[in-house]
């Protein structure tokens, strides 16, 4: 049920506006430091990208980490952001955030209902860069039971539909592990046939997954943090205009079924509206090779379309245009419903596997596509020459299809053939005719297959040396050796899936200090407004460097925040 609507005017502490990760950090913190605070959300439901993320936080020197045993000096990872982010290193802001991580996951731990798994069998993504984790630098919310959320359930948004199975989302490690390999192992059967069974039933009885994981467990824990400690939670009630008096923040008008309403903010303003990665006018202006802005496959929900960087600079605020990139670049393919719709699949799992080659119209391969995915898709925009769309094809063969999955495409016992017949995947009986059928250079594409084969055969991929570091192993198939990255291409029919620039977010955002304070044209906070989440401008700078680096500094930042708006000294 909605909470009562908005009446005129309102007061409070502390106004958020966005209800992500970000968001509602801030607004369960301030709310635990004694801050009356209301959250108010755009869409329907709350949760924005954060519900359809992984959910993975890089948050370094974290205490899952420390209980199991893994004690880093925090030196180490400031040594690799160093290294990973050269002049755009921020020294105040990643201080800021090594510092307050920690503690963060501590707070939330200790005096909230959210709780974490550990991630400390994920490595950092450029291995071989000074300071590289191999582990124990990430965390994700812990499963939740949607039940126990009571009416608020129905308020979360919901997982996003092509990467959940039927509306069921899977959790990286175990749980992933288990549906991959369910018709090679009982144990990884009954898990599959247990969770799915219980999803029905789910889905008959609140017409929804109950079974929370990933993005929407963060989203679930945090909302439910929030109501209980007393938030204001309004969805449908985007913020249209900021409140300035003397150059100072002081609320919002926010747009209600009722009409426009002011609500007036005694000591600040959060923006944590998701950054701008639905914004046509400014991803045409800032995103590389994307001249009418309609060139990208945009991963976040349409409502993330760049109020939060509107909102800031009308009170003074600057949006950074100097990072290395102004997008969380993710490889995505299109996939077209049978009623119309259409949905962005992001390329996370697969590429990493054994068996499978990224290449361009030309038939060539480009990248180490077992890398990150911005790392694909930097190389992608870099090696398509100027005159052609930016694409790549995914390439692999029967075999690996059967095995991996290809994109939405997946693996035994779900049928490949729909996925054929509805064009997202082109095959072909030799790889001359799934070359004709992408458009590919024919000539270019035997070439380059047998090229890789010839090494992958030994375990080999001296071109670009997948499974070269330990991130590159960790996505790819331990039960394959010599190599868990490297297999052949050779048993037909062979597949291609079409792969575009896409994206998780911006990193573009509102420049802050290291409390999360806008910044003004001088360099100088704007009196009572604060950014967080991909409305600030990234601390990474533009690169990078790990998993989980937009939701660590997303929810950390909206802890700063929360605890400076509320005067807080001593870490909580
Ligand atoms: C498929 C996918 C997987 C991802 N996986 C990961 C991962 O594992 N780890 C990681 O670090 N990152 C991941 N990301 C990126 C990450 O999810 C985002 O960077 C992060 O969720 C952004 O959080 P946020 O709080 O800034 O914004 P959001 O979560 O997008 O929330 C912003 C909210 O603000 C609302 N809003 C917009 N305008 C207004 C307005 N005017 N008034 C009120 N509300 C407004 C929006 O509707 C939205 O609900 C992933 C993203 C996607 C799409």
């Amino acid at each position: 049920m909605p909470a009562s609507p908005l009446t005129h005017p309102l007061e409070c502490d502390v106004l958020v506006v966005g209800s992500g990760a970000a968001g509602l950090s801030a607004a369960v913190t301030a709310a635990w430091h004694g801050q009356e605070v209301i959250l108010v959300e755009k869409d329907p439901v709350f949760g924005g990208a954060t519900a359809w993320s992984g959910g993975w936080m890089w948050v370094p020197c974290n205490p899952l980490a420390r209980r199991a045993g893994i004690v880093e000096d925090p030196e180490l990872p400031r040594t690799y952001l160093k290294h990973e982010l050269g002049e755009r290193y921020d020294a105040a802001r990643i201080d800021a955030f090594l510092e307050a991580g920690p503690h963060m996951v501590e707070f939330f731990e200790r005096h909230t209902a959210l709780q974490f798994s550990d991630g400390n069998l994920i490595a950092d993504i450029h291995g071989d860069s000074p300071g590289a984790g191999t582990g124990g630098r990430s965390v994700i919310a812990a499963p939740c039971d949607g039940r126990e959320l009571g009416a608020l359930i129905h308020r979360l948004r919901k997982t996003m539909r092509e990467t959940s199975f039927m509306g069921m989302p899977i959790m990286a490690g175990k749980d992933l592990a288990a549906f991959m390999n369910m018709t090679r192992s009982a144990p990884a059967f009954l898990h599959a046939a247990r969770r799915f069974g219980r999803h029905l039933i789910d889905l008959a009885r609140h017409g929804r997954a109950m079974q929370l994981v990933n993005g929407v467990a963060l989203v679930a824990r945090l909302a439910k943090s929030a109501e209980a400690l007393g938030v204001r939670l309004c969805e449908s009630s985007p913020a249209r205009h900021l409140i300035i008096e003397d150059g100072a923040v002081r609320g919002a008008l926010v747009e209600t079924a009722g009409g426009e309403i002011e609500i007036r903010a005694r000591k600040a303003v959060v923006l944590a509206a998701g950054g701008f990665p639905n914004d046509i006018g400014r991803r045409k202006a800032m995103f590389p090779r994307t001249p009418t802005g309609h060139e990208h496959l945009a991963l976040p929900p349409p409502g993330a379309s760049g109020d939060g960087l509107r909102l800031g600079e009308s009170a003074g605020g600057q949006v950074a245009t100097d990072l290395v990139s102004p997008v969380a670049w993710a490889p995505v393919s299109l996939v077209r419903y049978k009623d119309g719709s259409a949905g962005h699949f992001p390329h996370i799992i697969e590429r990493g596997k054994p068996g499978i080659i990224g290449v361009l119209a030309d038939g060539r391969r480009f990248v180490n596509e077992a890398h990150g995915y911005y790392d694909y898709v930097t190389a992608m925009v870099a090696a398509v020459p100027p005159e052609q769309e930016v694409a790549s094809w995914l390439i692999c063969d029967h075999r690996f299809q059967r095995r991996y999955g290809l994109g939405i495409s997946r693996p035994t016992p779900l049928p490949v053939g729909p996925w054929v017949r509805n064009g997202y995947l082109k095959s072909g009986a030799t790889l001359d005719e799934l070359a004709r059928a992408c458009g590919i250079d024919p000539a270019g594409l035997a070439e380059t297959v047998a090229e890789y084969n010839r090494h992958a055969r030994n375990g080999e991929d001296p071109a670009f040396g997948r499974g070269s570091t330990p991130y590159n192993r960790k996505q790819g198939d331990p039960g394959h050796q010599p190599n868990p990255c490297v297999a052949p291409i050779e048993h037909a029919p062979f597949y291609a899936v079409k792969v575009q620039p896409g994206c998780f977010g911006t990193f573009a955002g509102l420049r802050t200090n290291a409390h999360a304070q806008v910044l003004d044209g001088a360099g100088r906070p704007i009196d009572g407004l604060y950014a967080a989440g991909t409305d600030m401008a990234s601390i990474m700078g533009g690169h990078y460097p790990a998993g989980g680096i937009n939701l660590g500094p997303a929810v950390t930042f909206g802890y700063i925040a929360g605890r400076h708006i509320a005067g807080a000294t001593a870490w909580e």
